[in-house]
């Protein structure tokens, strides 16, 4: 909670960001939710609910099954039957009479491709053409109608064929030789799929521990490796060890927190300030805020901010701001407001800083972050990252929470969680990512944000730590309060 509500007429835009981290045109992540992402939100499978869910948690892709009826309609359907009709054999109105358990007719791949291009650029649309159980041409004609669709739409690069008929991935080869294609029956190598033109290898999991040469002859090969229907952890993370492209689940947001997991132990530490040498804090890694901001830094504020040592030094291996209060410059309090901009400014990583809170009310300590493109981009187009804040007459209730455009000042993004001592040392972390960031205490969850190329949270942002008093947001400060000082024992930055 910073910066002036008065700020918000001023802006209009959302800032040019740079765009969500991709991988050949896709999310740069493996996750391919099976059906669709269902399951948490408890959608129907093959839903275009179902879809646009895989694609606001930014999905590499989404799977679904397409059938055709017996008037040549094709219909998103996994099983042979629907509602006890087989499809095959059903008029798609008579099976359209059934709706899905959500409310959703039962969706026509047109509706489908159609929801799965809108407002999309990072999910692939991974379409499973099923053989026909009327016979093997059947199979190939409906190949050939999805083919013709998905040209028709201009879909082209956003669909990749998926299929346990081989000839229906050749025929889709033969009609658009740059169609993406996998195959999904476990019995060809990396190099016979090569030699056919198909694209990649889909096979269930188990597969590729009997036969381990298809890991590297794959690569070789530059045929891509899915896996199916992987829904446990530690399946995952032999996957993602071995750098499958695609992981197909019915366990999406399990999947990214194991992608999250094998990053932190992979993460490396970029900045770290540990306090460790007493005196005024390194020059190299800090500037400040010094003064009233305009409008007591847009929240009424009462302190003045100084870089003296009464306000800020490190001592016996910690930061310590001490706000006191004292008439200084017109104001009724002084305190200090560190930053990292210009000296230290990233784009993404984990962010950990060990800290205890002050007691006393109206005191409004805050870790936090700012896009660095603030005097170009005002707040809130800038992105804010409030990491942490606590207020002193809400003691021990941390505050977790996002400003940007349509969400900022009191319509902020935010949450809080319950902690036992504010006044001990708590680890408050952020993990922040192209696809989401997380806010926590002690690795306990405060707040998350699902980031995209829409939120201006894909640029850099610099540190901010400080002590303020009063203000919008702290209330008033009670006059027994004459001192109170936040320690902090390190600040780390992983990537
Ligand atoms: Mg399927």
């Amino acid at each position: 909670m910073r910066l002036s509500l008065l700020l918000f007429s001023t802006i209009l835009l959302i800032s040019s960001c740079s765009v969500l981290k991709k991988k050949n045109g896709f999310a740069d992540n493996a996750v391919v939710a099976h059906r669709g992402a269902w399951k948490a939100k408890n959608f129907p499978e093959n839903s275009i609910a179902s879809l646009r869910e895989a694609i606001r948690i930014n999905c590499r892709g989404s799977e679904f099954d397409v059938r055709m009826t017996s008037d040549d309609s094709l219909v998103i359907n996994h099983d042979p039957h629907y509602n006890k009709l087989l499809v095959e054999k059903s008029t798609y109105q008579a099976l359209e009479a059934f709706k899905l358990s959500n409310g959703e007719k039962l969706p026509t791949l047109r509706e489908y491709l159609l929801a799965g291009i809108k407002n999309n650029d990072h999910t692939q649309l991974v379409c499973e053409i099923k053989p026909s159980d009327i016979s093997k041409e059947r199979g190939i004609i409906v190949a050939r109608k999805v083919v013709e669709l998905v040209k028709e739409l201009k879909a082209q690069s956003k669909v990749c064929y998926i299929s346990f008929d081989y000839d229906i991935l050749k025929e889709i080869h033969r009609l658009d030789s740059q169609a993406f294609t996998q195959y999904l029956e476990a019995n060809k190598s990396p190099e016979e799929l090569k030699n056919d033109g198909i694209s990649g290898v889909d096979y269930y999991y188990t597969v590729f521990k009997n036969h381990p040469e298809w890991l590297n002859s794959a690569k070789e090969n530059k045929i891509t490796l899915n896996a199916w229907t992987v829904n446990d952890s530690t399946e995952m993370d032999w996957l993602l060890k071995h750098n499958f492209d695609f992981i197909t689940t019915n366990e999406p947001e399990l999947l990214f927190d194991r992608i999250k997991l094998q990053k932190q132990k992979t993460k490396k530490l970029i900045w770290a300030d540990e306090f460790n040498v007493n005196g005024t804090p390194d020059h190299s890694k800090w500037n400040y805020d010094i003064g009233t901001g305009a409008d007591g830094w847009g929240n009424q504020e009462l302190q003045y901010y100084t870089n003296r040592p009464e306000n800020v030094k490190v001592e016996n291996g910690v930061l310590k701001i001490t706000a006191k209060k004292e008439d200084y410059k017109g104001k009724p309090y002084t305190s200090s407001r560190l930053k990292s901009k210009g000296k230290f400014d990233f784009t993404y990583g984990t962010i950990e800083v060990r800290a205890k809170m002050p007691t006393g009310v109206g005191t409004w300590p805050a870790i936090w972050m700012l896009g660095s493109n603030i005097d170009t981009t005002p707040w809130p187009a800038c992105g804010e990252i409030d990491i942490m804040e606590h207020l002193g007459r809400d003691q021990n209730n941390i505050y977790g929470t996002f400003h940007y455009p349509n969400h900022s000042g009191i319509n902020a993004d935010g949450k809080t969680k319950k902690i036992g001592d504010a006044t001990q040392f708590h680890i408050y972390k952020a993990e922040w990512s192209p696809t989401s960031i997380d806010l926590y205490v002690d690795n306990q969850l405060i707040h998350t944000l699902v980031n995209s190329a829409k939120l201006p949270f894909n640029h850099n942002f610099f540190l901010l730590i400080n002590l303020a008093m009063g203000g919008n947001f702290s209330g008033a400060v009670d006059p027994n309060v004459t001192g109170a000082t936040l320690e902090v024992d390190y600040v780390r930055v992983y990537k």
